[in-house]
């Protein structure tokens, strides 16, 4: 596989010609500093460190994996990391966009997510470290009292410390309901904390001096379902630097990010300290999974991205037989597999997802930012809605995508893609996780269509499907733009209808929601790809003639793929959910194995 190079140019075309997050940005009250020059050489700085730093690791960390030793129950990163991460921290990274009274350097979300994107191509499993810290800074920050915000946000700013989050147990993923960790008051403000958590990231390794996990546990008596679950932090080592009654049972052997730490974590009476209100822990910890959740797609996508690296480049050296219109390299024993219609399928759907995906985080990053800054309410509020409505989507669709993209990209290959050492097999393992983890993407569809759509009969949607119908208003007399506004306001109008027709059966039957719900939200994925890629191809049509044409065609032929070749399968989707509850649950549970 080549070696990774950030895509600084599409990163450029998203963030400042299709999103413009110039023209908000620096207006933000705190962000007036965040400007294009500081953009660039950010990405610059991050892109360096990842294509250097973080690629080289990769595969020697997936060969090596973590190594646990029982007797002392540390665990030991593969060779590099800890060196990889002490520059990361010296380079100022984990403080990016955490608040300057902490010590953070307060950037915006819309120049985090790039670089993230750029950390997960490069090495997902390392990428993992840093990343769960910073969903406990923000638990921490947005929860946490006075005294623990200044005893813990210092240290996970600087990097010195890391973070996790223990919510899983043997018996529960899904259903945090069920779970059975106890914490007993001692007295004195902190909690005794006792139980077993499983599959926990980053749960022990050797990066940082201090690991801050962040636990849900049951006090005594408390409600014996979701409303009975309450948050605190645990921190490995205690202030007086002696260490807590909180350890590493054992490390699982897993299909992928080998190099990442999944812990089985024991807590045997181990000290901790509530966040938040007692019984409210959940809410709580959503502020660290919302964030998660946005990192799992873009795990998706930075995966996908490097697989298309991998596979564009041996598709232009690979030869195998002619291309089926006449030779197109007669000095060579054959032609670079690029020419084959089937290769070139899947080298575009690679591009396709990817692009809009990384189209969609930026427009994501961006919404974040209004939701933290703007001083305007309504458009605080605005802003987060589209977050909510479509955090379920990012999450799940972009890790999807990001799937379908390494597989494909592993086919390109063919035999040699199946083979460990072009390291395509390792972006297929490693992407599969982020499917599962952060809540199943069949929970993110019932989020999506239940929660954010049905729970507000729509009115989150319709802010959605405003921000189209206002772009295929404009458009309206675009000639050139018709190929794409045209479908693209058929499927908004579709997606009305069916929301409302799944609301209403559903009235009379749930099982009709959850039935709907996956293919619905890969419908909601694919609205939203269609309306970036229509807005992409406008841009690109206004930039034509300006020097670069090459890159902007790329765009338009992009475009038209999607809309050609991926935006079909909605029709399918549309079908599947009309079929309704029935062909889901008619057969008898006990007549499954006939
Ligand atoms: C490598 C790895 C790292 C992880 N990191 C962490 C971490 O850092 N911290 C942490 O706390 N956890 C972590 N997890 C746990 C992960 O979040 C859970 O595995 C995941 O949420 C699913 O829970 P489960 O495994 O118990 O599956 P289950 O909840 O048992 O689900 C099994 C299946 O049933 C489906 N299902 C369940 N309920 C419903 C429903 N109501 N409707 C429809 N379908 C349903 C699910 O979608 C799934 O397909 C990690 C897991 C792995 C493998």
């Amino acid at each position: 596989m080549p070696a990774y190079q950030a895509p600084l140019r599409d990163f450029d075309f998203v963030l400042n010609e299709l999103i413009k997050v110039q023209d908000i940005i620096p207006t933000l009250p705190g962000y007036e500093e965040a400007t294009q020059d500081i953009f660039s050489s950010y990405l610059e700085a991050a892109a360096q460190f990842c294509q250097s730093e973080l690629a080289p690791l990769n595969r020697q960390g997936d060969e090596e994996g973590c190594q646990f030793d029982p007797a002392t129950k540390s665990v030991t990163t593969p060779p590099g990391f800890k060196e990889a991460y002490q520059q990361y921290c010296e380079l100022g990274f984990p403080a990016l966009d955490c608040d300057p009274a902490y010590g953070g350097q307060g950037m915006p979300k819309s120049l985090a997510f790039p670089i993230m994107e750029m950390q997960c191509s490069a090495n997902v499993a390392w990428s993992m470290y840093p990343g769960l810290s910073h969903g406990a800074y923000s638990a921490i920050h947005a929860h946490g009292t006075e005294q623990q915000k200044a005893e813990y946000l210092p240290k996970l700013v600087d990097g010195s410390w890391t973070g996790t989050m223990c919510l899983t147990e043997p018996h529960c993923g899904t259903d945090l309901g069920l779970l059975k960790s106890k914490a007993e008051p001692n007295g004195d403000g902190s909690y005794s904390i006792t139980g077993t958590k499983i599959f926990i990231s980053a749960g022990e390794h050797d990066l940082a001096q201090n690991i801050v996990h962040l636990v849900l546990a049951r006090l005594p008596d408390a409600p014996r379902d979701v409303k009975g679950i309450s948050l605190f932090i645990v921190p490995k080592f205690l202030a007086d630097g002696s260490r807590n009654a909180v350890s590493c049972g054992s490390l699982e052997h897993k299909m992928g990010i080998k190099a990442n730490a999944t812990a089985v974590i024991n807590l045997d009476n181990a000290k901790g300290w509530l966040i938040g209100e007692p019984n409210k822990g959940l809410s709580c910890m959503f502020t660290m999974m919302n964030a998660a959740r946005l990192g799992c797609g873009m795990q998706g996508l930075g995966i996908g991205e490097a697989s298309f690296q991998g596979a564009l480049a041996y598709a232009r050296e690979r030869l195998q037989m002619r291309a089926l219109t006449g030779a197109k390299c007669p000095d060579k024993a054959a032609d670079p597999i690029i020419v084959h219609p089937d290769v070139r399928r899947m080298l575009l759907t690679q591009k396709a997802y990817t692009e809009a995906g990384r189209a969609l985080t930026a427009l994501l990053a961006l919404q974040l930012d209004i939701e933290a800054k703007h001083p305007d309410a309504a458009a605080r509020e605005d802003a987060a809605d589209l977050v909510a409505l479509l955090t379920p989507v990012a999450k799940a669709f972009m890790t999807d995508n990001g799937y379908t993209a390494a597989n494909m990209g592993m086919q390109v290959f063919g035999g040699h893609g199946f083979i460990r050492e072009w390291g395509m097999e390792q972006l297929v393992r490693d992407c599969r996780i982020s499917q599962i983890y952060e809540g199943t993407n069949g929970i993110q569809a019932i989020d999506l269509l239940g929660r954010k759509v049905l729970l507000d009969q729509g009115a989150k949607l319709r802010k959605f499907t405003k921000l189209i119908h206002t772009f295929c208003k404009a458009n309206e007399g675009n000639d050139k733009l018709a190929e794409f506004t045209g479908p693209l306001a058929r499927l908004m109008k579709e997606v009305g209808e069916i929301t409302m027709s799944i609301g209403m059966a559903s009235l009379q039957n749930k099982d009709e929601a959850g039935a709907a719900a996956s293919d619905y939200l890969r419908l909601i994925g694919h609205l939203a790809y269609a309306w970036l890629w229509a807005r992409m191809a406008e841009v690109a049509y206004a930039r034509l003639g300006n020097g670069e044409d090459a890159f902007y065609q790329a765009k338009i032929a992009t475009a038209r793929f999607y809309y050609a070749k991926l935006l079909p399968e909605a029709e399918a989707l549309k079908i599947s959910i009309k079929s309704g509850a029935k062909p889901l649950m008619s057969l008898e549970d006990e007549h499954f194995a006939f």
